[in-house]
């Protein structure tokens, strides 16, 4: 079956679907984006990504391109056409097309593409059963990190260093020593004592839809819980560390720069709460 976008207002074939030049995400990177899970056929957390978008909206003054309901229409609409039964939909808003000024244009309409491609379930779970490489790098972003922009060069120079150093992601540390997150996940450790610990949200990361997930199922399960940043030391010195994303689910991570977690396979705790977030997905 071949890929099809949706690019305001029409369905197109993948390959020749594009955009005015001077659109301003193009230019501007003044866009924000989601991406949202497709498992079993079904959207996760559609809900909690629209909030998400919507508030990345209301902070940049951008206008949402259509209302909630017929927007849920088209990401249907676009999962069905490319016959997609598990993998992501990535779903963009900009301001526009506009001469290239940095104002807001005045009579623009905000410009909406979507994407679906399919992911294979058997090399997440592969991927996972061995566990993967991170490195440290220090978080060089702007302080609105909360914002779902497409503003993501950092992160894609993160995500370049691990991937040269054979990692798998880069783990960002702000000016205090501290993790802030992933370049596309957020970061998780279990300490010593067993305690699970990941940062509270603010403008210093983003509010993972995943980590919002994860949160309320380790309520459910009464599962030691620590809301609160850590260091790198400690990420270094934690029992266990994993991440979390829409792609990755609950990731085990068994290295952090030169210092192997564990006993460098995926510890109990993280491989624990893979298997909770899997059945919250089989049961959405
Ligand atoms: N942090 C950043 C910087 C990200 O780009 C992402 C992925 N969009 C996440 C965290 C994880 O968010 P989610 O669980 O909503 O995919």
């Amino acid at each position: 079956m071949s890929r099809i976008a949706y690019v305001n207002g029409q369905y197109v074939p993948h390959r020749t679907a594009s955009v005015h030049i001077e659109d301003r995400g193009y230019q501007f990177a003044d866009g924000v984006y989601e991406v949202v899970t497709i498992f079993n056929n079904r959207m996760i957390d559609e809900e909690g990504h629209l909030d998400r978008l919507w508030r990345s909206l209301d902070e940049l003054k951008m206008d949402a391109p259509m209302k909630r309901e017929p927007l849920k229409m088209v990401m249907r609409e676009v999962i069905r056409r490319n016959g997609i039964e598990n993998g992501i939909i990535y779903l963009q808003v900009t301001r526009g097309v506009a001469p290239r000024d940095h104002p807001f244009p005045k009579h623009a309409a905000p410009a909406l593409v979507m994407t679906a491609k399919r992911l294979s379930m058997e090399k997440s779970q592969k991927t996972a059963e061995a566990g993967v490489n991170v490195i440290t790098v220090p978080d060089i972003r702007w302080t609105r990190r909360d914002i779902k922009s497409v503003s993501l060069l950092p992160n894609v120079l993160a995500k370049q260093e691990a991937k040269e150093k054979g990692a798998y992601e880069a783990f960002q540390i702000d000016e205090d020593g501290m993790v802030t997150e992933g370049s596309s996940t957020n970061a998780w450790i279990v300490t010593q004592e067993g305690k699970v610990v990941t940062r509270p949200t603010s403008n210093s990361i983003l509010a993972g839809i995943t980590r919002g997930s994860l949160l309320r199922e380790l309520e459910k399960h009464n599962i030691d819980l620590e809301l609160r940043s850590f260091s790198k030391e400690e990420l270094i010195s934690a029992r266990e560390v994993f991440l979390t994303s829409s792609t990755t689910y609950v990731m085990p991570v068994v290295k952090v720069d030169d210092k192997i977690i564990g006993n460098g396979h995926p510890g109990i705790v993280s491989q624990q709460l893979r298997a909770i977030y899997e059945k919250f997905m089989q049961e959405i």
